[in-house]
């Protein structure tokens, strides 16, 4: 590898610089307490192999993790159940839709993939536990192991998404008509909003895709958290399906696996070399964040990331 991570802190801080004015796009009203967040937030982490953090920004900054809990949660079925038993019910197809497409797979009426709402509704009905409180316990352990930090949790937003999800109530009858859903809804749906709910840092995201670089053992902790076979599967998943319909073009111009969130993180991951994470709340169409976009894009350039 001929890149320096010696070079990562200016590259950071210049691309901090050059967008920190930037304001294109708009915050998400389906989550009203999302569209109350000051557009203006904006910051960046790498954190390399070797656990050393670099940031820009407003790098305290909390924000709810949204999707990017999506391939965390996946990696927990994957661990506790094995592939088989989650690929019977959850794809592992690109929708070429947005995050919260109404719609499942032909014939086995799965959902296409974990990374949309419905496969991680999908997933979470998975988790083991006879409750969503044992099962919000699980993901609060495998994402704060994943982070090597305790997370907060934000209850404005998760009370304000309860009470505004009938999209994604929607989707969860729909597969509860087709079997894929077994338990009560209601609880499942509780699950799947606390784990996006839960409050990460720029740093977090980029320890917890660290952590997914390193095959699974966490570069600050040193704990091996997944199973390398598993960590194959959660970025082959976000290659292929993390940006939704934008998913193509990402792999384009930037060409890692990555997740994003409405709440305007993106996490991507550079396999064996580093995780990185930026924060910014204004979104595209598809809900991802522009100038999270442009970063990475900038960045895949500079630091040549892309896997390809
Ligand atoms: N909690 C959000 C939802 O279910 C997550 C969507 C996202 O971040 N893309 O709609």
């Amino acid at each position: 590898m001929s890149f320096s991570k010696k070079r990562i802190p200016k590259i950071i801080q210049e691309l901090y610089n050059k967008y920190k004015d930037h304001d294109e796009g708009t915050l998400p009203t389906y989550i009203p307490e999302l569209s109350r967040v000051d557009p203006k937030h904006f910051s960046i982490a790498v954190v390399t192999l070797d656990g050393d953090v670099f940031t820009a920004g407003e790098d305290a900054q909390t924000f709810t993790i949204q999707s990017m809990v999506k391939p965390f949660l996946y990696g927990i079925t994957l661990e506790k159940l094995g592939p088989e038993a989650v690929l019977e019910k959850v794809g592992v197809e690109p929708t070429g839709d947005a995050f919260n497409t109404i719609k499942l797979l032909p014939k086995s009426n799965r959902p296409y993939n974990p990374m949309v709402n419905a496969g991680a509704i999908a997933i979470s009905n998975l988790i083991p536990g006879n409750d969503y409180h044992d099962r919000i316990v699980i993901v609060k352990e495998a994402l704060e192991q994943m982070a090597a930090s305790p997370l907060g949790f934000d209850i404005s937003v998760y009370t304000s998404e309860k009470t505004m999800g009938h999209h994604n109530r929607a989707m969860a009858y729909l597969m509860l008509k087709f079997g894929i859903l077994t338990g009560n809804p209601e609880e499942i749906l509780e699950s799947y909003f606390q784990a996006c709910s839960f409050l990460v840092t720029v740093k977090d995201l980029a320890v917890m895709a660290a952590t997914l670089a390193n095959k699974g053992t966490n570069p600050i902790s040193q704990t091996q958290i997944i199973q390398p076979k598993n960590v194959k599967d959660i970025i082959c998943v976000m290659m292929t399906c993390g940006m939704y319909d934008f998913a193509g073009e990402w792999a384009y111009t930037v060409g890692i696996p990555a997740k994003s969130g409405v709440s305007g993180g993106i996490f991507g991951v550079v396999p064996g070399r580093m995780g990185i994470a930026v924060y910014s709340p204004p979104l595209d169409e598809s809900g991802t964040s522009i100038r999270g976009i442009k970063v990475f894009q900038e960045m895949a350039q500079m630091m040549d990331l892309s896997i390809f």
